[in-house]
């Protein structure tokens, strides 16, 4: 097993930073997460623009397409997973005075590891949630290392013995601690717009274009926390999750307390597209 850190391969245990960098002392940085299927990487470009758009808002220099691809390539011949997550962060860098803006441009700390994820093909078992006031930044569009808040939401929803928090603001919901949500109505979806308060899930993409496949109207419309008791279905979305049915929020079951027609159908066509992009 060995890890990628700043141009050298490493045991993970030998993988060191300065404790200036930027990353450990600001959480000033971003990463990535890209699901691997049968050596493959899902859906990559989807995963690379997000990663370029993290680094554009920080406003740190990205290594580069071809850096990216190569980097993967090497830590999958190297660590010989089939199916696995990579894991990718990039730091401003590191410099030797603490001081909150950047001094003068700095090197960016690179790291990457890949970390083994059991595949299935079944049906997940429908999971318990619960809901929480969504007490992060505006800037959830960002996928940054600081995630004090997710942190924080999911060990209160650990404490009530829930798979995930589902977070509202301002009487809609949304989205999970580390998962976008589709709520079923009437054989519709609904899924919060891809705004400042959201994540842009890779999975949530997907699902959706899947959706549209089966000729299942999608609407980008966040559902109110004052419908959710009349809910059909509902389900979360993720790399490491993939789709994940939800029974039950809290004292609500939702629908029959199952994993639903829609969702079913949506866990099916997503796992034959798995088959399908990683055989290509
Ligand atoms: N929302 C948040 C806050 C997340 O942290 C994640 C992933 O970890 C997601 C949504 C799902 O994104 P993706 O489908 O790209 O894994």
């Amino acid at each position: 097993e060995s890890v990628y850190l700043n141009g050298e391969w490493l045991a993970p245990e030998a993988a060191k930073v300065s404790v200036f960098d930027r990353g450990f002392l600001f959480a000033d940085g971003i990463y990535e997460v890209v699901p691997v299927y049968q050596g493959q990487p899902f859906l990559l470009e989807h995963h690379l623009a997000r990663l370029e758009r993290s680094l554009a808002a920080l406003a740190i220099e990205s290594a580069g397409q071809q850096f990216w691809l190569e980097l993967i390539d090497d830590l999958l011949a190297r660590n010989q997973s089939d199916n696995a997550l990579v894991y990718i962060q990039v730091t401003r860098g590191a410099e030797a005075k603490r001081s909150h803006l950047p001094q003068g441009p700095l090197a960016p700390t690179i790291f990457a590891s890949v970390s083994a994820m059991p595949v299935h093909w079944d049906v997940p078992a429908p999971a318990q949630a619960t809901l929480l006031e969504d007490i992060r930044w505006l800037r959830c569009d960002i996928k940054s290392i600081s995630l004090l808040g997710n942190i924080m939401l999911k060990q209160q929803a650990q404490a009530c013995g829930a798979l995930e928090p589902i977070l509202h603001r301002d009487g809609l919901i949304t989205e999970g601690a580390s998962s976008n949500y589709f709520a079923v109505k009437n054989g519709e979806l609904y899924t919060a717009p891809t705004d400042h308060l959201i994540l842009p899930g890779i999975t949530r993409m997907w699902v959706i274009e899947l959706a549209r496949e089966l000729g299942i109207p999608v609407h980008e419309q966040a559902f109110a926390v004052t419908d959710l008791a009349q809910l059909d279905e509902l389900f979360l979305t993720s790399s490491s999750r993939e789709v994940q049915p939800i029974g039950q929020i809290d004292d609500i079951i939702i629908g029959q307390g199952g994993c639903g027609k829609v969702t079913e159908q949506l866990v099916h066509a997503f796992h034959a597209s798995k088959r399908q992009l990683s055989a290509q």
